[in-house]
C-alpha cells in the first residue's frame, strides 16, 4: 500500500524538498494535498506533475486558481483558508502530512493532523514552539507520530535508542545513560563578522545562508540565531528534556547535524553534507532507510570539522529563548511572536537586523508569568506578544 501524503506549504523549500524525495519513490507514496499560499504558477505546476486530488489555497484566490486548473485539464478539489487547511491535514485518505508552512499560520494545520492521529513530519518548528505541551499529550491521545524534519532534531532522533524513539518518556530511564542533547549550528552568516557588521546588514546579505538554501524567514531567524534559540525550545517539547540537558554549539561547516551525549562518554552523531532531502528520507521511510537523492559525503574532501561556543552577546536572540525555555511556555510564545513581527519588519525594510533581538527582549521584559493551558491560552498570549511587538517596532523605526 502506498502512503498518502498531504504536504502544508508545497511551494516553499521544504516543500520543494520533500517532493523531489517523493518523486524518486512513485511506488511508495502518493501525493494526495498540496497547499500553496501566494505562488500560485508554482502550485498549478506541482499539481500538474504530482496529480493530487485535493489542493488548498488561501480564500480570495480561489476563483483564480480555479480557472488555472481549469485550463490545463485539471480537476482537483479546491479547499480554501485555514479552515481548508485543517481539513487538509486530517483528511481520511491521508496517512501522512508534511507540515512545512512557515511560522505561526502552519498551527492549526499542524495540530489538526496531530488530532487526526496522522504521521507528522515536522519542519514547522513554531508551531511547536508555541504549543509544544498540546501537541505532544494531543499525539500521546490520538497516536499519531512526530517525526522531526528539522535536521538537528531528525539528526538525534536517529541518535537515540529505538525504544526512545517510539517513547520519549523513556529518555529518562537511567538504564538508557542519556546525558544530554548537543544541537549544532551553523552560526549562520554573521559568525565571523561583527556586531557592527550584523547593525548594517542589508536583507540580501541576511538571507544569505552558508550552507543551507532555506525560506527567508528561517534565513533571518539563522542570521541572528534566532533559528537556534526556537530549536532549543523544539528539542525541548520534543525529547521531553529541560533546558539544562540541551547545548548548543557551532560548527561552521554543518556535517555534524547534532549529537546525543551518553554517560559512559560516548557521544553520537549523525554526519551528512547539508541537504534536507537526508532527514526528510529519513522521516518518510522511518524505519525503513530510502534513497534520498543526496550527493554522497565525500570524508576525505573535509579538512577539518571545526567547534566553538555561540557568541551570547553578538547572538542575543539565543540567550532570549534560553531565557523564554526557562521562565516557561508564555514567554516561549511570546518570543516566537514578537520574532515574527520583527523578521517580518526587517524584510520590509523598517528595522536593522539588530533590532529584532531588541525588540524581542523589549517584548519579554513587557509580558506577565502566566499559566497556559488551552489553545485559547495560546493564542491570547501570541497577540498580546504580537501587539506589543508592533509598538516596538514603530519606536524603532522612528529610532533609525
Ligand atoms: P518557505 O518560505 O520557503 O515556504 C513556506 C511555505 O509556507 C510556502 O509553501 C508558503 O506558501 C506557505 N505559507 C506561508 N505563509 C502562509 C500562510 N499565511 N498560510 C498558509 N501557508 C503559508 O519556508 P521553508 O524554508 O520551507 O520553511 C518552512 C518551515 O520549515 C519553517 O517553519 C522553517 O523554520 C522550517 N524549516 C525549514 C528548513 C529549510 O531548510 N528550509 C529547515 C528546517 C526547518
Ligand atoms: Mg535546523
Amino acid at each position: 500500500m502506498k502512503k498518502r501524503i498531504a504536504i502544508l506549504g508545497a511551494t516553499g523549500s521544504i516543500g520543494d524538498s520533500a517532493l523531489s524525495v517523493i518523486a524518486k519513490h512513485p511506488d511508495r507514496y502518493q501525493v494526495v494535498g498540496l497547499s500553496g499560499f501566494s505562488r500560485l504558477e508554482k502550485l498549478l505546476k506541482l499539481c500538474q506533475t504530482f496529480l493530487p486530488k485535493y489542493v488548498c489555497i488561501p480564500s480570495d484566490k480561489v476563483d483564480r486558481f480555479q480557472d488555472l486548473l481549469h485550463q490545463a485539464n485539471l480537476t482537483c478539489e479546491i479547499l480554501s483558508g485555514s479552515q481548508g487547511l485543517d481539513a487538509l491535514a486530517s483528511l481520511d485518505d491521508v496517512d501522512m502530512v508534511v507540515a512545512s508552512i512557515v511560522g505561526s499560520a502552519g498551527l492549526s494545520s499542524t495540530l489538526s493532523a496531530v488530532k487526526a492521529g496522522k504521521t507528522v513530519l515536522l519542519a514547522n518548528k513554531e508551531a511547536l514552539v508555541m504549543a509544544g505541551e498540546l501537541m505532544i499529550q494531543e499525539a500521546v491521545r490520538s497516536g499519531a507520530v512526530l517525526l522531526p524534519l528539522d535536521s538537528e532534531h531528525n539528526a538525534i532522533f536517529q541518535c537515540l535508542p529505538t525504544d526512545v524513539q517510539q517513547n520519549r518518556q523513556a529518555i529518562h530511564d537511567p538504564k538508557k545513560g542519556i546525558k544530554q542533547l548537543w544541537l549544532t549550528a551553523s552560526g549562520g552568516a554573521f559568525l565571523d563578522k561583527s556586531y557592527q557588521d550584523m547593525q548594517n546588514a542589508s536583507i540580501a546579505q541576511a538571507v544569505k545562508h552558508p550552507n543551507w538554501p532555506m525560506g527567508q524567514k528561517i534565513s533571518v531567524d539563522s542570521s541572528t540565531m534566532m533559528n537556534k534559540g526556537l530549536e532549543l525550545i523544539e528539542a525541548g517539547y520534543l525529547f521531553g528534556m529541560s533546558v539544562d540537558n540541551i547545548k548548543v554549539v557551532i560548527h561552521p561547516q554543518s556535517i555534524i547535524h547534532s549529537m546525543v551525549e551518553y554517560v559512559d562518554g560516548s557521544w553520537l552523531a549523525q554526519l551528512g553534507i547539508p541537504n534536507m532531502q537526508t532527514p526528510i528520507a529519513h522521516a518518510l521511510a522511518y524505519p525503513e532507510r530510502i534513497e534520498s537523492g543526496v550527493a554522497k559525503l565525500d570524508l576525505f574532501s573535509l579538512s577539518n570539522l571545526t567547534f566553538l561556543p555561540p557568541d551570547l552577546q553578538k547572538f542575543h536572540c539565543l540567550t532570549l529563548a534560553y531565557q523564554a525555555m526557562q521562565a516557561g511556555s508564555y514567554a516561549c510564545i511570546a518570543l516566537n511572536a514578537s520574532n515574527e513581527v520583527s523578521v517580518a519588519a526587517f524584510l520590509a525594510n523598517k528595522i536593522r537586523l539588530t533590532d529584532i533581538a531588541d525588540i524581542n527582549e523589549a517584548v519579554l521584559n513587557k509580558i506577565n508569568q502566566q499559566t497556559i493551558g488551552s489553545l485559547d491560552d495560546i493564542l491570547a498570549m501570541d497577540q498580546l506578544a504580537r501587539q506589543l511587538a508592533n509598538g516596538f517596532v514603530a519606536n524603532f523605526v522612528k529610532k533609525n
